[in-house]
């Protein structure tokens, strides 16, 4: 990750947002490159998921909406976490995050000892474990851990349960619910009448604009709403660099269906979709796993969830949610709202509410996804014979930030200049390029090979004084060939849709 965080910072990927401020925890800009890698995968997203299905439509709703939205959807009452504070070092823990267990020798508890998520949890716990036997001079059989999380601890416990940050028990509270949502006040005035809240999901803005859809949009079920925009929530510990932020971009769909269909296999069908479209996006396969949530801590109304997991550098984590929710969002509203959220069916000649299926993804856990998969350092040999390091990120030529680079052999001979100008504003009307003149060839083609531009192109003396052919490398294989104009064109518009 470290490596990937300062490639990030490096290139003008991203940024820590108000760094000469000192930065604010949970928040990122994005630089120069990221802003058009983020582009293309929400482009992506959105000619794959809007424009190419005859299905599915867009909308863009408001970021702060009604407050008795969040009431009727439930997010006022009970979208919070865990909440643990550690009152001597003032640190806060999401309660799910912290693992404890007892130090058991010959069957007596001695001690707890405890750790925060992460790959090696268990490990760490039985590494403390040993350590606080021997330290303490104990005699007898140590037991493995048996690790819990915080949500878990009976009362009686978490006064033994040492905190992370002091390593000392007696300092943390018992957990407590923490709402997620940030407010604000809406207007001049400042009360309890003003409260507003910052989407903490887009999904709300397509449930409330159903019935708009509906009676606007020329729609007939199945069919899906779609919202690509900005969410906020109040992380208790944002962590993991972009993966998980205070603000954030979702990307998520509604898909209404009848009530008597078969959600279960419009849900696989989701899940598969879903999962085919990160791989064109250049996850690979392998990377990829599914989980299902178990049944007894899914939410009353929900008919079940599946989350695609990507192979992070820190561990197997949530990257795209599929729910199927039932009717219960769209019920919420009518209720809530008094207004009806029905639609008719013909062959019935009833009305119902339509139930759904919702894939919800976040730009950003793509965004770091498709960098940790693609990011590569390989060992290659210079022009002059020597060993190098090349670093490479293999990105697919459909979210890559710069498709081409234009390369004129030599800087100071205009024909080459002149020529490869040419061919970049061509170029720049369909993709983003990028044009470069300086420096040995080799190190353009390092250059861009760190960014993930996947063809360079290079002018030179045959290009003007012969055919008009010019050198095409490949970013992946380092191959170079011959390529007419018309080949280079025709290439990308097969490979970056
Ligand atoms: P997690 O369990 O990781 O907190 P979640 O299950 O609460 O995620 P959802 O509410 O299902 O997430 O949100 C849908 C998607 O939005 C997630 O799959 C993820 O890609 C993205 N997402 C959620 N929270 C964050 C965050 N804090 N930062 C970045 N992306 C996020």
């Amino acid at each position: 990750m470290e490596t990937i965080v300062a490639l990030c910072k490096r290139r003008g990927f991203i940024f820590q947002s108000s760094e000469i401020y000192g930065g604010l925890n949970g928040f990122f800009d994005y630089g120069p490159l990221g802003v058009e890698l983020k582009k293309n995968i929400r482009d992506c997203w959105w000619n794959d998921m809007v424009r190419r299905r005859d299905d599915v439509v867009g909308i863009e709703t408001s970021i702060i909406m009604h407050p008795k939205v969040w009431q009727a959807s439930g997010h006022v009452d009970g979208f919070t976490d865990p909440l643990v504070d550690c009152k001597a070092s003032k640190q806060r823990y999401r309660a799910d995050q912290l693992f404890f267990s007892p130090v058991v020798v010959d069957g007596t508890v001695v001690a707890y000892v405890s750790a925060l998520e992460s790959e090696r949890t268990t490990a760490e716990l039985q590494e403390a474990a040993e350590a606080l036997k021997r330290k303490r001079g104990i005699q007898g059989k140590l037991e493995p851990v048996q690790p819990r999380d915080m949500t878990e601890a009976k009362a009686e416990e978490i006064a033994l349960i040492p905190s992370p940050a002091t390593g000392e028990p007696g300092s943390l509270t018992p957990p407590r619910a923490f709402n997620m949502m940030f407010e604000t006040n809406v207007g001049a005035l400042r009360d309890a009448s003003s409260v507003a809240y910052l989407r903490p999901e887009t999904a709300q803005g397509m449930f409330v604009d159903f019935k708009n859809v509906v009676d606007t949009g020329r729609v007939k079920l199945p069919f899906g709403i779609a919202q690509i925009g900005k969410s906020f929530r109040n992380e208790i510990t944002p962590r993991n660099f972009i993966f998980r932020s205070r603000e954030f971009e979702q990307m998520e769909m509604e898909y209404f269906i009848h009530e008597d269909a078969d959600w279960s296999k419009c849900h696989q069908e989701w899940i598969e979709w879903c999962k085919q479209w990160l791989i064109s996006v250049g996850l690979p396969e392998s990377h990829l796993s599914l989980y299902a949530h178990p049944k007894e801590k899914l939410a009353f109304y929900s008919k079940g969830t599946v989350d695609i997991m990507f192979k992070y550098p820190f561990g197997v984590q949530e990257l795209w949610g599929i729910a199927a929710r039932g009717n219960y969002d769209l019920g919420q509203h009518a209720t809530a709202s008094g207004k009806p959220q029905e639609i008719f069916d013909e062959a019935t000649k009833k009305k119902f509410v339509p139930h759904v299926i919702e894939p919800a993804v976040g730009v950003d856990r793509i965004f770091l996804a498709v960098l940790c998969a693609g990011y590569a350092e390989e060992e290659v040999t210079d022009e002059k014979g020597n060993a190098e390091k090349r670093v490479v990120l293999r990105l697919s030529p459909r979210v890559a930030p710069v498709k081409v680079a234009v390369l004129p052999l030599l800087k100071n001979k205009e024909a080459l200049t002149q020529r490869a100008q040419a061919l970049y504003r061509k170029l720049q009307r369909r993709y983003a390029v990028f044009y470069d003149e300086s420096g040995a060839i080799g190190r353009r083609y390092r250059r861009q090979d760190e960014i993930g531009t996947p063809w360079c192109v290079t002018i030179d003396f045959d290009t003007v004084e012969k055919d008009g052919t010019f050198t095409l490398r490949e970013r992946d294989s380092m191959q170079q060939r011959r390529i007419s104009e018309a080949e280079l064109f025709a290439l990308s518009e097969e490979t970056v849709y």
